[in-house]
């Protein structure tokens, strides 16, 4: 970020205007309107400066930008507003010197502060800056602002003010008094309540349900999507914006994290290194030290967290430990891969369902899957954790009778930046296993004669004459 928004004490820092034309006239109805101290300093002023001179509104200085030396002393925020490039250069220089904040109108490169659009409902104002780089998209932002905002939220923010206060001294803790001020929020937000309706007597009620909070807290099993942070759903992002801690698993993109709320503990539990531990015992022991505690406890899982995500067994132990939870799922790896490869998993010719398959357990071992029986359906077939399985896989699915020109891709990081497709036929896979070890985690196997439809959603040749140099492998 080149320009940082701050928000100026208006009252301490006095603003000189330069200039008295239609441009300073512009920019003295804004300042006007924020409430600024405004001064100006001009050789003649507009007609409705005159006017509004007359009414005391702001300081008159009568002169040109010459007589701005010295005047740094009282005047630490300009604002060039002329229409005369030479005198806004010259009162740019002037500030550089002596080292005051100055806004040059219009003029990115002269000013060393630039104002943002703003969305006003004092006490609370937004600020939007594209650094000065398209003011129409500023502007854009704001009015998608103006219409989200409700016009009395200055009104609700001064009540929410007084109601702080009145819980501060209240000495309740700082949990209460937080989750207190959220849910007076949200149920304004949701039109619940307006805050001017509440007396004192409502005010106390809600306190003490507060503060008579369950002694546990809550677990909330949170899927996050397959990746892009954008396929969360809108309920996971409403929780991880209000929850006190966060166990999250390896699978969890990193930048899903930045949407939680600033002051939670975030928590690593995954696999790889760094990770305070790993085993599914001190994962549940984590969740219950801290539900026992009070807090909201969000338990981020990659994907939906009823596929292959141990949900059951955390589900149990909470049960087993009465600590209350619940479940938001979220767009298991299967659905943000198909989605990215244009593909639907069932179809009314190839594919009767789809079946979503560990690839983990594959292997010789009486824990492996009934490659015979999967074989015979009618059904696309998903394989996750099977990357490392990708020729055993094959060479089951061929030696038990799937037709060996049946599709079959790998999405590499699906959802994400680098996402990657590999596509092809199962025997082509399984006669060139040198293709697929390059192949990044986490990935998905998909076989089936569904992914025919890939190659027009992506513009791929013909699926009739497949050759090896037309695959993306
Ligand atoms: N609960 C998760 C699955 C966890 S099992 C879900 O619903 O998606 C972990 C496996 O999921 C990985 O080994 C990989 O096969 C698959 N997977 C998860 N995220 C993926 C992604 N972004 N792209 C491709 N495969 C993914």
């Amino acid at each position: 970020m080149s320009w940082l928004p701050i928000s100026l004490n208006l009252q301490a820092w006095p603003i000189l205007l330069i200039g008295g034309g239609q441009v300073a006239e512009r920019k003295f109805r804004l300042l006007q309107q924020m409430g600024a101290k405004i001064s100006i300093l001009a050789p003649d002023l507009t007609p409705l400066l005159r006017e509004a001179l007359a009414n005391n509104a702001f300081e008159y200085i009568a002169g040109t930008h010459e007589k701005l030396t010295g005047m740094e002393k009282n005047y630490k925020v300009w604002v060039s507003a002329t229409n005369n490039s030479q005198i806004n250069s010259d009162v740019a220089k002037l500030a550089k010197v002596d080292g005051t904040l100055v806004n040059v109108v219009d003029n990115i490169d002269l000013s060393t502060f630039i104002f943002p659009a703003i969305v006003d409902r004092n006490p609370v104002s937004v600020a939007i800056s594209t650094s000065g780089l398209s003011p129409v998209l500023a502007c854009f932002i704001r009015e998608k602002l103006e219409v989200m905002l409700p016009k009395s939220l200055g009104r609700f923010a001064n009540q929410l003010a007084k109601i702080r206060n009145r819980l501060k001294q209240s000495g309740c803790t700082g949990q209460v008094k937080r989750r207190v001020q959220k849910q007076l929020i949200s149920d304004y937000f949701t039109g619940h309540s307006s805050l001017c309706n509440l007396d004192e007597a409502d005010i106390a009620a809600i306190s003490k349900r507060q503060t008579v909070a369950p002694k546990h807290g809550e677990v909330i099993l949170v899927g996050a999507g397959p990746g892009d942070p954008e396929l969360l759903t809108i309920k996971a992002m409403r929780i991880l914006q209000n929850c006190d801690v966060i166990l999250f698993d390896n699978l969890v993109n990193r930048e899903i994290l930045e949407y939680a709320r600033r002051d939670a503990e975030v928590i690593y539990v995954g696999k790889k290194a760094g990770a305070c531990c790993n085993k599914q015992s001190q994962i549940n022991q984590l969740m219950l030290d801290h539900a026992q505690q009070g807090n909201l406890v969000v338990r981020l899982k990659g994907g939906d967290p009823h596929i292959f995500a141990r949900a059951n067994e955390e589900i149990e132990f909470l049960a087993d430990n009465d600590i209350k939870y619940q479940i938001i799922p979220g767009i298991s790896a299967a659905f943000g891969c198909a989605a990215s490869m244009k593909v639907s998993l069932t179809d009314r010719e190839y594919a009767h369902g789809c079946m979503f398959i560990s690839a983990h357990l594959s292997s010789d071992s009486k824990d492996d899957v009934d490659w015979e029986q999967l074989a015979k359906l009618k059904t696309t077939l998903v394989f996750y954790m099977g990357v490392s399985k990708i020729s055993y896989i094959c060479k089951q699915l061929l030696a038990n009778g799937v037709a060996s020109d049946t599709r079959m891709a790998i999405v590499e990081n699906g959802t994400m930046m680098n996402e990657k497709v590999y596509y092809g036929t199962l025997d082509y896979f399984y006669k060139n296993p040198q293709l697929v070890v390059n192949v990044c985690k986490p990935a998905l196997l998909f076989v089936g004669n569904v992914l025919q439809f890939y190659d027009r959603g992506n513009d791929a040749t013909s699926t009739t004459s497949l050759q090896p140099s037309e695959y993306s492998v």
